[in-house]
């Protein structure tokens, strides 16, 4: 068996092709801001992607660059003043934050209806009750992705490794509103191969590569890979999973780059398009 590719650039492209055009049915085009504290390297890199693709769908977007130095106190207080701006829809904070900035006051001072990373805790309460209203990106692209190649998740088995608050979590939460039956591995699971063996979707979210080999994975299973893991050396990217060994057994694989990367700026686009809608009740 070869496994068929997840294509999300293509899918995150056709994805952004929509927001566009209807974008440009609306009067007044929805506002982004995006602040980035410092200047590390990859959330230089994210943030100019992020930026780049909202212009494009006709998104306005601003990237408000900060420095590491800002304090808290600071920081908050911008932020409280783009939740006052009725002009501003959707507010992004990129992370990491420095180490002298706490991540979940910042997180919670974004207003919930403009908070379009989906991460403060009123948006994942609505999450985890089953009635979301701005979803976590990454999580958010995954299903979209199987949604677009038809895959169905209901009475599926499917295996999250990863338990972080941004992906791992959100995601096991998604996928059981969807009906599917969840196992979640971590740092301390036992096992992880006998585990990942019982998986018809599998979902790698650590940032370890060839963590995941071909003998973790049943005949047939859908093999996500959610890791970044960034080789500035050789200016590459690869994921957790060991594509060549995988792509033999799998049904479906996700490619990095090109695969879950493009789809969560697509999704962090529609989040912002359904922040002004409901910032506008349209
Ligand atoms: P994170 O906060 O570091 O979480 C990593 C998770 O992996 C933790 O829950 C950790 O367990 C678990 N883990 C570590 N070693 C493990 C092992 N040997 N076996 C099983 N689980 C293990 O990372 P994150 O923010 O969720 O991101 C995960 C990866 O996805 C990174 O590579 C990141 O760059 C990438 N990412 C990609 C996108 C995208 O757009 N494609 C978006 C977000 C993140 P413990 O909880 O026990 O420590």
């Amino acid at each position: 068996m070869t496994a068929k590719i997840l294509d999300g650039k293509k899918t995150a492209s056709q994805i952004r092709q929509g927001l566009k055009e209807e974008i440009a049915k609306l009067q007044k085009k929805p506002s982004l801001k995006v602040i980035l504290i410092g200047d590390n390297p990859s959330s230089l890199i994210y943030v100019k992607n992020k930026n780049k693709y909202a212009s494009e769908v006709g998104i306005k977007s601003e990237v408000i660059h900060l420095p590491p130095s800002i304090t808290e106190n600071k920081l908050i207080e911008q932020i409280n003043k783009l939740n006052n701006d009725k002009n501003v829809n959707g507010i992004l904070v990129q992370l990491p934050l420095p180490k002298h900035i706490n991540e979940f006051n910042v997180i919670n001072s974004i207003s919930p209806e403009k908070d379009v990373d989906g991460f403060t805790i009123q948006n994942k309460g609505l999450l985890s009750i089953g009635t979301p209203q701005l979803l976590p990106c990454t999580p958010y692209g995954i299903m979209e992705l199987l949604k677009r190649y038809k895959i169905k998740v209901a009475g599926k088995h499917a295996v999250v490794i990863g338990r972080s608050n941004i992906v791992g979590k959100p995601m096991a939460q998604l996928l059981l509103n969807n009906d599917a039956t969840i196992t979640i591995c971590h740092s301390k699971t036992r096992n992880l191969k006998n585990i990942t063996k019982t998986a018809d979707i599998l979902i790698s979210a650590v940032g370890k590569q060839n963590l995941i080999k071909g003998n973790f994975i049943k005949p047939g299973a859908i093999v996500i890979d959610v890791a970044m893991i960034r080789d500035e050396k050789n200016k590459k990217w690869s994921g957790d999973t060991d594509f060549k060994a995988i792509s033999k057994k799998a049904k479906y694989i996700t490619p990095v780059p090109g695969g879950i990367g493009p789809m969560t700026v697509a999704m962090l686009l529609k989040n912002t398009l359904t922040a002004y809608k409901l910032q506008n009740k349209c």
